[in-house]
């Protein structure tokens, strides 16, 4: 057993207090806490008093500096106003709100200044004197957008702005969001084209104005806006209500041949007769296409924030891997956006979010948008088969799973916001997604196997996120309801299965979804190709044989850096560490391919491979007796079983529904 530094300082510190406990002096009393100030007032269902007039400016490219100007009205007999700054944003999971990047507040009421003072305690509240009549409270501030990404994403470059209002409003504290109105404009860059789920009122020059709407809608209703655009519909029928909005860096990084098209509008197509029902007046994909701005996946109930490569359309096989960001996002808006779970809905965006359904909410999302891109073509049966063999080999080598329960890991966006870890196999990070995916696999195979095929997960979408068609109000929901309409399609234990995977320990990999599906999970020394080429061209190379990665995915150069070690693999065992540089393989300089060479010929020779590696001034070699192979993991058919799994990723037989 090896002593941490954190428990040698421990002792110290013990040794420390031990020496300090002593009788006070003097009889020197003992300190008490203050009293904390009065809580900021909790949001009430009632209507705002008026609306609030917003204004924001974004045109300046070159300093990115968003101006906000806000007129907001007095509730009559008002001492103080309370404002907000958003800070726990739906679908970030965790309280993202960017506080850090505002600057230059000024508040005024009825156009004297006032002075702000922000709570002692609550950073994201500002409280502003009231004068006895006051009518009006005016606010200036800036949003200091990122201009490199280690302040923050960058949502801005010189041809495309990616504009997300909760990062440019503050409201009033004491209401729920869906009564405070707001009447938006929007000054955006000269001559750039906009695409929002939001109705537009008017058109002046670059100045945008929408028509009312609620703080509710307007934080659910991103804009995007600039230079390069293509707006497609993609109605399965001719409704024309959801779109593709592409924003790209470069014109020629917009153009979709007929395939691309196609197969676009097949996910709408293909989650119509899935869910059969729609919550949205219309919908809008934002799509951006760019490297220079950050790549995001957002959901929202009427549109989602889509930040690819700006290669997605101009190397369409080379982007099966992110082929089924629109699936994942479009998909939340029946499961996250209109039916939420209870505890995760809050009244307003400063009230704290509970995260332990999520492996709802974002684990059945990451299994429809992966059976929906295969549905919709947008990634072949073999390559989908790949992905889900991927996930289970990825926490098959997790040890984090012999004390973590999976609900658990519902916690890690508030317990890490989303900031990297040195062991993140151990701690195991947002589990709830991938594994999520699997376990909603497991639960879709056995319906098909209690129902002998004739029902499946299709149905408890149907039933479950299909209901108050065309409604966009959010339809809460608690563990209950998801068992209870799961024994409405197929009665099951399906508590005790749902006890098992998500809230008791559970060191195996969730493979039934597998063995139900008609498959089972192998290794091999042949790699899926795409894969491969997908992974190397992002910059990321993997060896879970020895338990190492390298590089950083989206880095896009081929790396010598690990970026990852796998708790308790050999790797680990031998002493390797994030950080730590690869210098040579057996004598010969370190490439991917010098180490696979060598990964497959230990394999038949018996022979250790000598790994040298390189950290700080210290240069070391580390003999590996790793004779497994490279393991490639993929799914082999078991033959005399049901295909279901196939089944499953199968463009579905059902007729659009008519909505
Ligand atoms: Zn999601």
């Amino acid at each position: 057993m090896r002593m941490t530094r954190f428990a040698s300082s421990l002792l110290v510190l013990l040794a420390l207090f031990a020496c300090t406990s002593v009788a006070p002096a003097q009889n020197q009393p003992q300190p008490q806490p203050a009293p904390m100030p009065p809580p900021i007032p909790a949001p009430v269902d009632k209507p705002y008093t008026g609306p609030i007039a917003l204004s924001v400016d974004i045109s300046e490219v070159t300093d990115r500096v968003w101006k906000v100007h806000e007129e907001i009205p007095v509730e009559p007999g008002a001492k103080e106003m309370v404002l907000l700054y958003p800070e726990w944003i739906p679908g970030d999971h965790e309280p993202s709100g960017p506080i850090s990047a505002i600057a230059g507040i000024v508040t005024t009421v009825d156009g004297k200044g006032a002075q702000w003072v922000r709570d002692r305690v609550n950073m994201y509240a500002f409280h502003v004197p009231l004068s006895a009549g006051a009518k009006t409270v005016g606010l200036d501030f800036d949003y200091l957008s990122p201009i490199t990404p280690s302040s923050g994403r960058v949502e801005m470059s010189d041809a495309i702005a990616d504009l997300a209002w909760n990062e440019v409003v503050m409201y009033p504290a004491g209401y729920f969001s869906r009564d405070i109105p707001l009447d938006v404009s929007l000054k955006l860059p000269a001559g750039w084209k906009y695409a929002t789920a939001l109705e537009t009122a008017s058109n002046q020059g670059d100045t945008v104005r929408f028509e009312r709407t609620t703080l509710n809608t307007l934080v659910d209703s991103p804009l995007y806006a600039g230079v390069n655009y293509e707006r497609i519909d993609l109605s399965p029928t001719a409704t024309d209500i959801v779109h593709l909005d592409i924003f790209a860096d470069k014109p020629e990084d917009l153009k979709m041949t007929p395939q691309e098209l196609e197969a676009h509008k097949n996910l709408a197509a293909e989650a119509d007769k899935l869910y059969g029902s729609h919550h949205y007046k219309h919908y809008d994909f934002l799509l951006l296409l760019s490297e220079k701005v950050g790549g995001i996946g957002l959901e929202h109930h009427q549109s989602s924030e889509d930040g690819l490569g700006a290669d997605y359309l101009t190397d369409w096989d080379g982007s099966a891997l992110d082929s089924d960001l629109l699936g994942h996002e479009y998909t939340h808006s029946w499961n996250g956006k209109f039916r939420r779970p209870a505890d995760l809905w809050t009244p307003n965006f400063n009230v704290p979010m509970r995260d332990d359904l999520l492996w709802v909410y974002e684990g059945m999302t990451q299994y429809w948008g992966t059976v929906l891109t295969a549905r919709a073509g947008m990634r072949t049966v073999e390559q989908t088969r790949d992905i889900f063999a991927r996930t289970a080999a990825g926490f098959a080598i997790s040890r984090g799973r012999d004390w973590r329960p999976l609900v658990d890991t519902t916690n890690q966006p508030i317990i890490s916001q989303r900031a990297p870890v040195s062991w993140g196999s151990y701690e195991r990070g947002e589990d709830y997604y991938d594994e999520g995916m699997l376990i909603w696999l497991d639960a879709d195979t056995k319906i098909r196997e209690l129902t002998n095929g004739q029902k499946s997960l299709d149905d408890f979408c149907k039933k479950f996120f299909g209901v108050y068609n065309g409604s966009f109000i959010t339809d809460t929901y608690s563990l209950d309801d998801v068992i209870h309409d799961l024994n409405e399609v197929a009665p099951y234990d399906w508590r005790g299965f749902l006890e098992e995977r998500v809230y008791k320990l559970h060191p195996d990999v969730p493979m039934n979804g597998f063995t139900q599906g008609g498959y089972k999970l192998v290794y091999t020394d042949k790699p899926a190709e795409w894969y491969e080429k997908d992974m190397t061209k992002l910059g990321f190379t993997s060896f879970p044989s020895l338990g190492f990665s390298l590089g950083s995915y989206r880095s896009k150069v081929e790396s010598k850096n690990i970026s990852d070690v796998a708790w308790g693999s050999p790797a680990f065992q031998a002493g390797i560490t994030p950080g730590m540089e690869i210098v040579s393989v057996n004598g010969k300089e370190y490439t991917a391919q010098v180490l696979k060479d060598a990964i497959l010929a230990a394999e038949t020779s018996k022979q250790p491979i000598q790994l040298q590696f390189h950290k700080g001034d210290r240069y070391f070699t580390i003999s590996m007796p790793c004779y497994d192979g490279m393991r490639y993991p993929s799914l082999e058919r078991v033959d005399g079983t049901p295909d279901r799994l196939d089944d499953i990723l199968a463009p579905s037989k059902s007729p659009l529904p008519a909505m």
